[in-house]
């Protein structure tokens, strides 16, 4: 790969970008960076009805989120003609024709093709139509679609992912390239663009393996070798199962408003279904150096979105005060002990969301747990408890004192003092805490 390579990711802007979706555009992206090459965002946008201006916008706002920058923006709504070119040179080469039947029609064919034990390809009875009958036709049904004329030999590639691919284009139906009312359909138009741009790498998911069969010969047919293919494989949820009608649920905007970080989700989706650990990244670069597409195998790779959050909560814990500030101070915590909330707060989060409850148990105070056997030995403990403020010495002179007191030590001493104070088998060290606690329950 060289400063030539160059990507795109090309999504269709008739939804938000989903985890799916986040794993081609990340691969793509980190292949162009890796090889100082260019980033293509690319706005697959033919179809009027579907395109939504709302979801480009949201689809450049979640990959700025994410921190990954695209180099040039280009909209296939605004290179119509570029396309209507390439139309008129495979009519002129004879790989073009135009077919009139009915969506019920093609459906009759398939079924009679499927009931005979034949597979349910076109049958290009188009081909034979003469003159007069087209004329005929289209001005009882108006124009016809215009098909792509496979040559029916094998195509092959060496997929980056999959493997060496061998596909019988006699198994595929000649793609419709136009519909009838004139809109060009994603197969062309991602044939001219991939071409005509300098495409030199093609990731994408491996539903379009057949879109690919059929791409290459396209592009044969307008004089044009073809990019480089690899083809990931498909997600599926932790037990195996379908993700697609979940991916709606997993869109990026969705799992910000919970909390999850960039980087979590980078590091976790920059090596899910490669032979590499997944490792929590912190920078671009690292990501970058780490990834090889090579790696990756071609079975389903299973996501479950529980991952995302110790891993965001790893990559939160080693951020400095200064990156969090705002958000800690936004919850009323006093300046001054702005560092500290965070020093005892930041091992203890999954999301920066949870600040808040740490918070609210400084500032409230929480509902003591006190177990039945410990009643008297926490009424004993708090008669102990020194006065407020308290600081860093306290829970040590303290349960120093409770010890001394009652005889209790290790477990049996700490568990139940922690339970009191915090309500919570488990948190923050309790001396880091204590000088932040401002009101004890449990004290009655
Ligand atoms: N717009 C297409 C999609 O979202 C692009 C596929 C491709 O990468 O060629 O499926």
């Amino acid at each position: 790969m060289s400063s030539q390579t160059t990507t795109r990711f090309a999504p269709s802007p008739t939804g938000f970008i989903h985890v799916g979706n986040l794993r081609t555009a990340l691969m793509n992206y980190l292949i162009a960076r890796k090889a100082g090459g260019t980033f293509i965002l690319r706005i697959d946008d033919t179809d009027p009805e579907r395109s939504k201006e709302e979801y480009v916008d949201g689809i450049k706002q979640d990959l700025e989120w994410l921190g990954l920058h695209w180099d040039r923006v280009e909209r296939q709504s605004e290179r119509l003609d570029q396309y209507h070119a390439a139309a008129d040179a495979l009519r002129e080469n004879g790989r073009f024709y135009e077919a009139f039947e009915t969506p019920t029609e093609l459906d009759l064919k398939r079924k009679k093709q499927l009931n005979m034990g034949k597979p349910p390809v076109y049958d290009r009875a188009a081909l034979s139509l003469s003159d007069d009958e087209k004329t005929a036709l289209r001005s009882a049904r108006g124009d016809g679609v215009w098909r792509f004329k496979l040559d029916h030999a094998r195509i092959e590639w060496a997929d980056g992912i999959l493997g060496d691919i061998s596909i019988d284009a006699a198994s595929v139906s000649d793609p419709v390239l136009i519909r009838g009312d004139g809109q060009i359909l994603y197969t062309l138009a991602s044939v001219v663009d991939d071409t005509e741009m300098g495409v030199t790498h093609v990731v994408r998911g491996s539903d379009h393996v057949t879109n690919t069969a059929t791409q290459i010969q396209i592009m044969k047919a307008l004089g044009h070798d073809h990019p480089s293919f690899a083809h990931h494989s498909l997600l599926t949820g932790p037990q195996g199962e379908a993700l697609s009608k979940r991916l709606g649920t997993l869109a990026l905007r969705d799992l910000r408003a919970q909390g999850i970080e960039p980087f979590a989700l980078l590091s976790l989706m920059a090596r899910l279904g490669s032979s590499d650990p997944v490792e929590l990244r912190n920078d671009m670069a690292t990501l970058i150096e780490g990834f090889d597409i090579d790696h990756f195998g071609s079975a389903p790779t299973k996501f479950d979105v529980a991952d995302l959050f110790p891993l965001t909560g790893r990559y939160l814990s080693q951020l400095p005060y200064e990156d969090v500030a705002d958000r800690i101070t936004g919850l009323g915590v006093p300046e001054a002990i702005g560092p500290q909330f965070w020093g005892v707060a930041r091992e203890n989060i999954q999301t920066l969301g949870d600040l808040e409850s740490w918070w609210a148990l400084c500032r409230d105070g929480a509902e003591p747990i006190i177990e039945e056997d410990d009643t008297a030995f926490i009424a004993q403990a708090m008669d102990l408890l020194p006065d407020m403020p308290f600081d860093e010495s306290t829970w040590g002179a303290w349960t120093a004192a409770v010890k001394e007191a009652t005889g209790r030590k290790g477990r049996g001493l700490f568990r139940p003092l922690r339970l009191a104070l915090t309500g919570q088998e488990h948190g923050p060290e309790m001396a880091a805490l204590m000088p932040l606690l401002q009101v004890i329950k449990a004290k009655g």
